[in-house]
């Protein structure tokens, strides 16, 4: 069968990849793909923009395409899904009501509180005076989030009541226009964080292998926030009594007051924890897609066929499905990214060396990468991201860094730390 992929990044290479080692997929077509898709055998990146869903719906009913999967969380909150459904088309990814859990904080928290999912504790204001009076009664440290998408960069921890205010009066200000005209106030919680990306057919829900991402740019989780420096599965921290208790208290109520609100789920819900001292599991946030680049970290390790079980999805007979099964071993995903990134980056600088990381055993998944005249470019501030996987942290984790000295380009930055927690 043909299946079709939409999205350019880490996690759309990662995921064409593994689609393409079933049996059953032919071809798989990236839109737009990238650098790394446009090399993988069997596939091909059409020039479509991931907004253009007449376009891609046409394309797909000429093309025969089984199964389309929505990667990023922009067109699945922009309503891909539902256009495509109404083509007749078979969609992994959320509808656009499905898709709030993501697109809008506030929503997502009320449905929490409806499901009495444990969740930090928070407030939703749509006027600053009210959000600061707020902080001023709650007291430091406290987070302050933009209610709508903002590419990660939407939420501040605050340390001081006066950043918590800063944040508060410079979204009201229209930092992230549309998306921060709503905000949600809520308690700082401490812990270790955790991503469990579990998939569904809006019934039945099931958990991939746990996950952790490092989000800071810096070793030793320093400085800025950034879309992940890399990622590491299983995630000890993550036992098999705590995955129970985060299937029981908050995937399966997290479904069932989806369907409550009678919203079609059909895809990934990511549910971003943070997992107390106290050894509790409480909700940060979920996400309506995979995680970049917890993706690259995790689908090297599976086993089951990645279409089959997505088709079970779509076709809602999940309940039916074998038990998932997983490669022996851990894998350990470092992100390579331009000089400057999360701010300014340069684009268009040459990459060498992929061939010989490979050489090493390692995954080269691309993320902003580009053929420019049969040339490798950069495209973007997340470039590369290489996986290993082996029988322990160490292994993998040692692997994956061989394999990242391997490959150059001007200034390139990684963090030397991913996984330092598993080895700990
Ligand atoms: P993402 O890039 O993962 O989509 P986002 O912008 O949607 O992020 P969140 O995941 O809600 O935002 O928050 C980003 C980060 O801020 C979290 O990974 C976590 O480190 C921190 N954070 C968020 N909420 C809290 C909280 N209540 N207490 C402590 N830290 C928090």
């Amino acid at each position: 069968m043909k299946v079709l992929v939409v999205g350019s990044g880490g996690r759309e290479h990662a995921l064409a990849w593994k689609l393409l080692q079933s049996p059953r997929v032919q071809e798989v077509f990236c839109i737009p793909g990238n650098g790394g898709t446009a090399r993988l055998e069997r596939c091909r990146n059409l020039a479509l923009n991931v907004s253009d869903f007449e376009g891609i719906g046409r394309f797909a009913l000429v093309n025969n395409v089984a199964l389309i999967v929505i990667g990023p969380e922009v067109p699945l909150a922009a309503g891909i899904t539902d256009y495509l459904q109404q083509q007749g088309l078979m969609v992994f990814g959320p509808s656009q009501a499905g898709a709030q859990v993501e697109a809008s904080k506030a929503w997502s928290k009320a449905l929490m509180k409806q499901a009495n999912i444990p969740t930090a504790a928070a407030a939703v204001f749509t006027d600053a005076a009210a959000a600061i009076a707020y902080v001023k009664a709650q007291g430091a440290p406290i987070v302050v989030k933009a209610d709508g998408l903002a590419a990660g960069k939407g939420v501040t921890v605050a340390e001081t009541e006066s950043d918590a205010i800063a944040a508060i009066e410079a979204s009201f200000a229209g930092q992230f226009g549309e998306a921060g005209y709503t905000v949600v106030v809520e308690e700082y919680l401490s812990g270790q964080e955790a991503s469990i990306l579990a998939v569904t057919d809006g019934k039945t829900i099931r958990p991939l292998l746990p996950a952790q991402d490092h989000k800071r740019i810096g070793d030793g989780d320093t400085g800025p926030n950034t879309g992940g420096m890399g990622a590491y599965a299983p995630a000890p921290i993550v036992t098999p009594a705590l995955m129970a208790r985060i299937q029981q208290e908050i995937l399966e109520p997290t479904i069932a007051a989806l369907r409550q609100q009678e919203i079609d789920y059909r895809g990934v819900l990511y549910a971003g924890l943070m997992i107390t001292p106290a050894g509790d599991p409480k909700v940060i946030e979920f996400n309506c897609r995979f995680g970049d680049p917890e993706t690259q970290a995790v689908l090297p390790l599976l086993d089951t066929p990645l279409d089959a079980l997505m088709l079970a999805c779509v076709q809602q007979r999940l309940d039916e499905f074998p038990p998932l099964s997983w490669k022996p071993g851990v894998a350990a995903c470092v992100v390579i990214a331009a000089k400057g990134y999360p701010e300014k980056y340069q684009k268009g600088l040459p990459l060498r060396g992929i061939a010989q990381a490979e050489a090493t055993g390692a995954i080269v998944f691309h993320a902003g990468t580009k053929l420019k005249q049969n040339q490798l470019v950069t495209d973007g501030g997340r470039v590369l991201n290489v996986t290993a996987v082996g029988e322990d942290f160490k292994a993998a984790i040692a692997q994956a860094y061989a394999a990242v000295e391997t490959i150059e380009f001007e200034g390139m930055y990684y963090r030397r730390d991913i996984g330092h927690r598993a080895i700990e």
